[in-house]
């Protein structure tokens, strides 16, 4: 989770008045030394949510997950793979958002729909747990891994968590996930879409963005508590992104580089080109096969039911169908 490091040198200067959907934007405003990533999300984020057709509540969930997935694992380099995921207490005990560089996107959450009530935001949705995210370079680098504690509270809050105790870059994100409702010949057609933000303050000289330090538990009774100022660039750059609303977010109406040139014009921002994103799964026949031979001849034996074995992937609800010769049962 390196911070966004552009990878031309050639910003668009005017603001695009055309929405780009499903992609993320790495932006810098350097009078600040800000860095950061804008995510819009639109068909892509539909295509996932939809096909499972889960509950408003748990959709809204995991399309926050899915936007915080891509703001952390677009700054992955070549064939790098981002996986976050939660495993809680609460009504939607586990959820997996798979990010398969440069632009694949995958996700599902398991739910008990009993435990569904009205007005559950998404800490009431998760309850205690953790979030876990994985970061796998391919074959020849070492796989990371970084847990945050969940509490009962969002996943921005989570993600600042991680920030501040995992990389120590002051950092700020905003998710938001709304449903849309557009008129058609056949009445109003639903739709899911969403954005995030990411903001990180990377100043050249380190000192410049220490942060408090944190609660120091127990320490000893009498001992002073450490406090520092936080640096004047990046308490700005707090206070601009605290201005940005929800609907700004995802106004599918509203392009990534007006939203952006509408924060920050006037410290001078510099936007480049965005980083398109798909909904594509990485499942296949011939995965599924080479999965199945890899179990027990005593577990393949029980996966035969009315004479076939049917194997439907959890992530994008593909069934496929295979014989009980073609799955290895003897
Ligand atoms: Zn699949």
């Amino acid at each position: 989770m390196t911070p966004p490091s552009p990878d031309t040198e050639t910003p668009i200067r005017a603001p695009s008045a055309v929405p780009v959907d499903d992609a993320v934007l790495p932006f810098e405003v350097a009078s600040l030394d800000l860095r950061g990533r804008l995510t819009r999300l639109g068909p892509a984020l539909d295509e996932i949510l939809t096909k499972h057709d889960y509950p408003a509540p748990v959709g809204k969930l995991l399309g926050e997950a899915i936007v915080l997935t891509t703001l952390l694992g677009s700054s992955l380099k070549f064939d790098g793979r981002f996986m976050l995921q939660t495993q809680t207490d609460g009504p939607v005990s586990f959820l997996i958002v798979d990010f398969q560089a440069p632009d694949r996107l995958r996700a599902y959450a398991r739910y008990d729909a009993k435990r569904l009530k009205d007005g559950q935001d998404s800490g009431a949705l998760l309850g205690k747990g953790h979030l876990a995210m994985t970061i796998d370079q391919g074959p020849d680098m070492s796989r990371y891994q970084g847990l945050v504690a969940l509490d009962g509270g969002s996943l921005e809050d989570a993600a600042h968590e991680y920030f501040l105790r995992s990389e120590q870059i002051p950092t700020k994100v905003r998710l938001a996930v709304g449903e849309e409702w557009r008129g058609g010949g056949d009445g109003p057609k639903h739709r899911w879409r969403a954005g995030g933000m990411l903001l990180q303050f990377l100043p050249k000289a380190p000192e410049r963005a220490r942060q408090p330090d944190l609660h120091p538990g127990d320490a000893p009774e009498g001992s002073v508590t450490h406090v520092v100022a936080e640096d004047d660039a990046w308490v700005e750059g707090q206070s601009l992104i605290a201005t940005v609303e929800d609907i700004e977010l995802i106004d599918p109406d509203l392009s990534g580089e007006r939203l952006l040139y509408r924060l920050f014009h006037e410290r001078g921002v510099r936007v480049f080109p965005p980083l398109p994103l798909r909904a594509k799964c990485s499942c296949s026949r011939d995965a599924v096969s080479a999965m199945l031979n890899n179990f027990a001849q005593k577990d393949r034996a029980e996966m035969v039911k009315d004479g076939k074995v049917v194997v439907t992937c959890e992530f994008c609800s593909s069934v496929y169908e295979f014989t009980p010769q073609e799955a290895g049962v003897e």
